[in-house]
């Protein structure tokens, strides 16, 4: 039996499986969405609503290029996670440009908050002593960034000897360490820690709170996820995602958890599934070497050991060439 967390109704798995074209055959349920089918529905409603489009960095493969709904999710986000409010000033820490998505995200999430963003992105050590006159005057009562780049804002600004009420501190992108959180902690006592977690082709999944215990997220209401070593599976219902997903396969394996605050659907992420690296030009999985399967239709590949997203038949792909 499937374990999964986070509970639809068979209403809401319809609904969600009603998106999936094609349908499986003979009305079976459809399968897992690959990249390509995601990356597909996302083209789709963007010509309708617009879209902010981001990729990943494609360290080891193909950069994978998701076109986000204008809202990015944010009123479902900050229906369950409220790290900011009226009066807060959040410095955004996370570079823009290059098409990353975080430091756009977080401008959206003070702006719905009624907060002032301040579009920072990454300062050098050395260039805080250049900026620490605006930050100071600025007030900032926030950061945003993730966690290596916040314990070296928080060093620096130790450094540089200026002081900041900084009482929320919004993290994401990689796990936050005991070591991070201690230096956060010891130069902005008292400051919540606000984590959350999700991947470039859906963005925001979970959330964690202050009160959460260290590493473990909650999902957001609305969504499923399916544990399975190759890589948990995650299904959307309703609207208000940045992008719509049925069954995809996320790279990373989660467990259920248990968390100090009591809210539901606490997990944890345990690690990648689909580790792959660059071999002449191919992508090959780490646990057994596969022959390389012409881009036709919907796999199936072994998990994991799919082509690179670029290779695939994709309907959003040339216009995401344009924006290259
Ligand atoms: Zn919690």
């Amino acid at each position: 039996m499937t374990t999964t967390i986070g509970t639809l109704t068979d209403d809401q798995l319809r609904s969600a499986a009603a998106r999936s074209l094609p349908a499986g055959p003979d009305g079976a349920q459809p399968g897992p969405w690959t990249y390509a089918e995601l990356s597909a529905a996302a083209w789709e409603r963007a010509e309708v609503d617009g879209s902010l489009v981001v990729a990943s960095g494609g360290t080891t493969g193909a950069a994978k290029i998701v076109a986000l709904a204008p809202h990015l999710g944010v009123p479902l986000v900050t229906a369950a996670w409220q790290p900011l409010g009226q009066g807060d000033v959040l410095l955004n820490l996370f570079p823009p440009g290059r098409m990353w998505g975080a430091h756009y995200f977080y401008n959206a999430v003070a702006l719905h908050s009624r907060a002032a963003t301040v579009p920072m992105g990454a300062l050098a050590a050395q260039e805080l002593t250049a900026w620490a006159d605006v930050i100071t005057e600025l007030g900032v009562t926030a950061l945003a960034g993730a966690p290596n780049v916040l314990a070296r804002f928080a060093e620096a600004v130790d450094r540089t000897g200026i002081r900041l009420p900084v009482r929320s501190v919004l993290w994401s992108a990689e796990p936050l360490t005991a070591g991070h959180a201690a230096t956060l902690a010891a130069t902005f006592p008292g400051a919540g820690l606000w984590g959350n977690y999700g991947s470039i082709e859906t963005f925001v999944i979970g959330v964690s709170r202050p009160g959460c215990g260290p590493g473990v997220q909650h999902l957001l209401a609305g969504q499923q996820i399916e544990l399975d070593d190759a890589g948990a599976l995650l299904t959307r219902a309703g609207d208000g995602w940045p992008v719509a997903a049925w069954r995809f396969r996320l790279g990373d394996r989660i467990a259920s958890a248990t968390c100090p605050c009591g809210d539901g659907d606490p997990f944890r992420v345990l690690g990648r599934a689909d580790d792959a690296f660059k071999l002449y030009g191919g992508r090959v999985p780490r646990a057994v070497p596969q022959p390389r399967i012409p881009p036709r239709g919907r796999g199936p590949w072994p998990h994991g050991a799919g082509p690179d997203p670029g290779e695939l038949p994709c309907p959003g792909r040339g216009r995401a060439r344009r924006v290259r």
